[in-house]
């Protein structure tokens, strides 16, 4: 059985995210939404929202589990018998970035990270971005899926 851990914040879902959750479905039999918890970030939605936001979305994909962990993700893939890390890349920087991460985990424990390029279009979607639209009013709207515009 495939099982792939999504790791993220979700701080808020966004349709980057779900572009590339929706594009791995058929790559593994499983696919865990993993918020990871961070004491020392500051978020602007709750553990419980981000739950919501996730669970809600894909309520009906049988294929789909979200849960909550802390600690290293390697560590926690072990405990639910995954062995891959899905992960997207916006740009060079998220390149960059994911590479030394997606190495150190190779190295450290064997999982191996698969990478989806954002889709054409998506990958100006951020949820930082879609925070500071949020704080200052604008519209995000179209950033988002439903149940965060709710
Ligand atoms: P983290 O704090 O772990 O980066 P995020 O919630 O910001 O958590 O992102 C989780 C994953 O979703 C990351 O792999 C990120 O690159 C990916 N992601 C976020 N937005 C997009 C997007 N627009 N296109 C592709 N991947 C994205």
């Amino acid at each position: 059985m495939k099982i792939a851990v999504f790791p993220g914040s979700f701080d808020p879902l966004t349709l980057g995210h779900t572009d590339i959750i929706d594009r791995a479905l058929p790559l593994f039999d499983k696919i865990i939404l993993a918020i990871g918890t961070n004491s020392s970030k500051k978020y602007m939605f709750s553990l419980e929202e981000r739950l919501h936001f996730l669970k809600e979305t894909y309520k009906d994909e049988a294929k789909i589990l979200v849960e909550t962990y802390s600690g290293l993700t390697v560590d926690y893939c072990k405990t639910k018998d995954s062995e891959f890390i899905l992960r997207g890349l916006r740009n060079a920087q998220d390149l960059e970035f994911e590479k030394a991460i997606g190495q150190t985990n190779y190295k450290m424990a064997g999982i191996e990270t698969i990478f989806l390029i954002s889709s054409s279009g998506l990958a100006h979607i951020s949820s930082t971005v879609v925070r500071d639209v949020m704080r200052h009013g604008g519209s995000y709207e179209f950033m988002v899926p439903e149940v965060v515009k709710t």
